[in-house]
């Protein structure tokens, strides 16, 4: 039985002055389940975020937690729980009774209060740091004080905005999954706001990708990065490949698209196109091959290595395929095919079903 409840938004909004930062966002999230909010800077995110904690008051729209509607209700009668970027603990008070706050807020008795302290303490693994101050923690430490703080009162939802974006890629990692943890254990709703795209697929159930106070794409983390529906959201999540193409009727009922760049045509399932409509041939860096005799792919085409970046398990090339025309290709690096040489002549390839055929 999760903890946390479920959360649908309709049609939300919020204007400033007529500018729209959130312009009709409608969603549903069932119990249990975690949400991330992805876009650029802008996008709306936050004031989502914030309408959701009761913190910004939408323009119109209805938001729903556990089907009741709480539109209207105080932000301290949400029974929400939240982490910001900043932590925001109160430098005053120990370790035990910032964690001991939300429930001193609640009237929660004394002895139950500090049962609780020390089981949310333990949980984050800070049980034997209860009686320190803020200030003689490391950032980890203090943002993991933060997130007790936050699930200390059982709240029906949780709310993150940029949790782990002040700290450093290692301990941004390990608390990624101490929070995954803690969400599947706990059975909590989150809604969780992040630009980096990474965490938002290692961490999310579905992700909700923000574009200009919008909406663009609801999916789970494999179909976002995998079969993005709009060249906004491959574009934006993860490294990807765009190749200008023109969708043409094949004799014998093939899919074929002709690249202008290069006056060649390449097998590509152009079915939801029209004939004669431009579009986008969209495939990933690590979906093209650098092939040789003994590996041929249906679609390939010659080119030039113009680049080379080591990334350690992989390597990224750049390779020119024309004059206006350049790929990244992304190879593993150990028992892949012969070397390649920035400089020299190769050949990349792809299969048709590796490729996505786009609205341009
Ligand atoms: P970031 O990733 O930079 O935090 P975001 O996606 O969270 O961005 P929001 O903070 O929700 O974006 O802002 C959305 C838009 O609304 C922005 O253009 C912002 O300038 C505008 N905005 C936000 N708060 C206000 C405000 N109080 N008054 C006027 N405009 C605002």
């Amino acid at each position: 039985m999760p903890l946390g409840a479920s959360l649908s938004l309709h049609e939300l909004t919020r204007f400033y002055e007529g500018f729209g930062a959130v312009k009709g966002v409608s969603l549903s999230l069932e119990a249990g389940s975690f949400l991330t909010l992805l876009g650029p800077s802008g996008s709306g995110k936050t004031t989502t975020l914030m309408m959701i904690a009761g913190f910004a008051e939408p323009t119109s729209g209805r938001i729903l937690v556990n089907g009741r509607d709480v539109t209207h209700v105080p932000a301290h009668q949400r029974d929400i729980g939240m982490v910001f970027q900043n932590y925001a603990l109160f430098p005053h008070m120990t370790v035990a009774e910032n964690v001991g706050f939300p429930l001193r807020m609640r009237k929660v008795a004394k002895s139950e209060a500090a049962d609780r302290v020390q089981t949310f303490l333990k949980m984050v693994g800070l049980g034997e740091y209860g009686r320190r101050y803020t200030h003689q923690l490391s950032g980890g430490q203090q943002q993991r004080v933060a997130l007790a703080r936050a699930l200390v009162f059982s709240p029906s939802l949780v709310l993150m905005d940029e949790p782990l974006g002040a700290l450093d890629r290692r301990l941004r990692l390990q608390m990624q999954e101490e929070i995954k943890g803690l969400q599947s254990e706990l059975g909590l709703t989150v809604v969780y706001v992040t630009h980096d795209q990474e965490e938002a697929l290692t961490m999310s159930d579905n992700i909700a990708v923000m574009e200009g106070g919008l909406i663009t794409s609801y999916a789970s983390p494999r179909t976002t990065y995998e079969t993005p529906g709009n060249r906004f959201v491959a574009g934006f999540v993860g490294e990807s490949n765009f190749i200008r193409c023109r969708v043409v009727e094949a004799a014998g009922g093939g899919s074929t698209a002709h690249i202008p760049a290069l006056d060649v045509s390449v097998e590509a399932d152009t079915s939801s196109h029209a004939p004669g409509t431009d579009a986008v041939i969209f495939i990933r860096p690590e979906r093209l091959r650098i092939c040789d005799d003994s590996s041929p792919q249906v679609n390939q085409l010659a080119g030039v290595v113009t680049g080379e970046i080591y990334l350690g398990e992989s390597s990224m090339y750049r390779v020119r395929l024309g004059p206006d025309l350049e790929v990244r290709v992304k190879r593993p690096n150990r028992g892949y095919g012969k070397p390649v040489t920035v400089g020299e002549p190769c050949m990349v390839g792809w299969r048709p079903a590796d490729a996505i055929v786009l609205a341009a």
